[in-house]
C-alpha cells in the first residue's frame, strides 16, 4: 500500500506503525532521495547535475535493516540513518528529486522492493507514479503550522535547531520544490484517501487508517 503527502505530515511515524499493526515491511523511499543528496554532497557531485546524479543513484546498494532502535538505512555499506536526517539534506534531497535520471533509477529499485507485496511504502510519488495499482492508496496530511510545529519539535529532540519560523520557511520551500517540479511531482492520487492529522495523536491516526486499510482489503 502507498503512503505519500507533504513534508512533516506524519508520514514516517505513521505509515511504520501501520505497517508493524497489519504486518508489512515499511519502506521509507525519501530516505533514498536523502542518501543520493549526502552521498553527491560526499562525492563532490552537484544537486545539480542529474546525469552524475542518476549514475550515482543507480550505483548505491540500498539495505532497510530492522534492529532494536527502529530501522536504520544502510546506503553502499554504511548506515546513514542519522545523517540523511539533517536539515541541508533534507532541501538536498528535494533538489536531487527533481530529475528524472534520478527518479528512474530510484523507482526501480522501489519496484523491485515492493513487487512481493506486505509492504507499506512511503513517499511523495508511491501512489501515482511507483505502484499506481496499488489497492490502498493514503495522503496523508495537516496545515502548514501543524506539520512545521511537529517538525522543529523532532529536531529539537534529536539535539537539533528548533526555530519554528526557520523550520516553517523550509517546510514551505520544500512542498514548493515537490509540488512543482516537472516530473511526479507531490500530488493526490485521484483515487487515494486524504487524512488530515491536525489534532490527532499518532495512535489515533494509526488506529483510523489500519480500520480504514482493512475495510478496503476486504473488499
Ligand atoms: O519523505 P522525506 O521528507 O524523507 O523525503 C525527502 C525528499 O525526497 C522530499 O522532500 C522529496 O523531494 C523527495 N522524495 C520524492 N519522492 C519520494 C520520496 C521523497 O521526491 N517518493
Amino acid at each position: 500500500m502507498a503512503v505519500d503527502g507533504p513534508a512533516g505530515a506524519g508520514k514516517s511515524t505513521v505509515a511504520r506503525l501501520l505497517a508493524q499493526e497489519l504486518g508489512y515491511t515499511y519502506l521509507d523511499t525519501g530516505a533514498m532521495y536523502r542518501s543520493v543528496a549526502l552521498l553527491a554532497r560526499r562525492r563532490g557531485v552537484s544537486w545539480d547535475d542529474a546525469g552524475a546524479l542518476g549514475l550515482l543513484a543507480d550505483g548505491i546498494r540500498f539495505a532497510f535493516v530492522t534492529g532494536t532502535g527502529g530501522i536504520r538505512v544502510w546506503a553502499d555499506g554504511e548506515d546513514v540513518s542519522d545523517l540523511i536526517r539533517r536539515p541541508e539534506i533534507s532541501q538536498g534531497a528535494s533538489q536531487v528529486a527533481r530529475w528524472p535520471e534520478v527518479r528512474s533509477a530510484l523507482v526501480r529499485e522501489q519496484r523491485r522492493l515492493g513487487e512481493a507485496g506486505g509492504v507499506v511504502m512511503e513517499g511523495r510519488d508511491i501512489g501515482t507514479v511507483v505502484f499506481p495499482e496499488a489497492e490502498a492508496k493514503i495522503f496523508l496530511t495537516a496545515t502548514v503550522g501543524e506539520r512545521a510545529r511537529r517538525r522543529a519539535a523532532e529536531l529539537a529532540g534529536a539535539g537539533g535547531p528548533a526555530d519554528l519560523e526557520a523550520v516553517r520557511r523550509e517546510v514551505e520551500e520544500r512542498d514548493r520544490r515537490d509540488s512543482e517540479r516537472a516530473h511526479s511531482p507531490l500530488r493526490r492520487a485521484e483515487d487515494a484517501r486524504e487524512f488530515y492529522t491536525d489534532g490527532l495523536t499518532v495512535p489515533e491516526v494509526v488506529r483510523q487508517l489500519a480500520a480504514w486499510v482493512r475495510a478496503v482489503e476486504t473488499r
